[in-house]
């Protein structure tokens, strides 16, 4: 049976490297979007990039989904990471994900998405785990040679490490201590924090697609996370998210 997966990335600097890789690559631009069928790694994906915040990326994957009939989403990209473990150049994967400025209380529960009875979404647990195999390859076979020992010791990302955890994501960067404070209050149990994961989630959720999640951190979602954030992402952004991907579709 035919398996198209769908990998969305928000940034076009990250669009960039798998393009450069993708074979018998078709340009369809559709709904003021490029998307960009083709084989990777020997399966058929199709690329695009979703735009920033919930609407872009969950309209994105919409159409990756009814216009195009992917089978599975793969989101990625950068993210702040949340938790104190957590250092820029680490990589972080979703097991669960929630809309951290979804509230609709009292009506509903704070985080609930109302009259569905859902807050958290799950990520599909077989693409979750042959994600965190991709990962756990890529860090031992491919982060040393694709990332300069320059551009290591700069950003200071000489060995990453895989946390799997709570990933929430709302229309805001999260880039003050204030609105770190109030994730990790409101929800303790985050890892990482980006502006589309959970929406895309809730699109595949309600049309009964498989998805997951990586995304490399590109800060800490502090004071410093936007400068930390186009730092990373000049340097190495797009060089972790191609071989990630690539590392993945292996996998499957
Ligand atoms: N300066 C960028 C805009 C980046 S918005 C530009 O001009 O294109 C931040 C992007 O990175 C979003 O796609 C989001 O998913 C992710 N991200 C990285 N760090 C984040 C943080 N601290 N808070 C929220 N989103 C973050």
């Amino acid at each position: 049976m035919k398996n198209t997966i769908g990998i969305l990335v928000p940034m076009q600097e990250e669009v960039e490297l798998l393009l450069s890789d993708l074979a018998h690559a078709k340009k369809i631009e559709l709904a003021s979007r490029i998307f960009y069928r083709g084989d990777l790694c020997g399966k058929e994906i199709v690329l695009a990039k979703s735009g920033i915040g919930k609407v872009a990326s969950s309209f994105t994957a919409s159409l990756l989904i009814h216009h195009f009939g992917v089978q599975s989403i793969l989101v990625t990209g950068v993210a702040g990471g949340i938790a104190d473990q957590l250092k820029v150049g680490d990589l972080a994967i979703a097991t669960r994900a929630v809309q951290h400025d979804m509230d609709c209380s009292p009506l509903f529960p704070k985080f609930e998405i109302p009259t569905t009875g859902v807050t958290y979404f799950e990520p599909d647990k077989t693409l979750t785990k042959q994600l965190q195999d991709a990962a756990n390859t890529y860090c031992e076979l491919d982060f040393k040679n694709q990332i300069s020992t320059e551009v290591q010791v700069e950003l200071d990302i000489q060995k990453p490490n895989i946390y799997t955890g709570l990933l929430v994501s709302g229309d805001q960067f999260i880039g003050t201590m204030a609105q770190w404070n109030k994730i990790c209050t409101e929800l303790p149990e985050t890892l990482f924090v980006e502006m589309e994961g959970a929406a895309v989630a809730q699109v595949c959720h309600d049309s009964n697609i498989p998805w997951c999640s990586i995304r490399t951190i590109s800060d800490k979602a502090n004071d410093m996370a936007h400068f930390d954030f186009n730092l990373f992402l000049n340097h190495a952004a797009k060089i972790y998210t191609a071989g990630i991907v690539k590392r993945f579709l292996e996998k499957i």
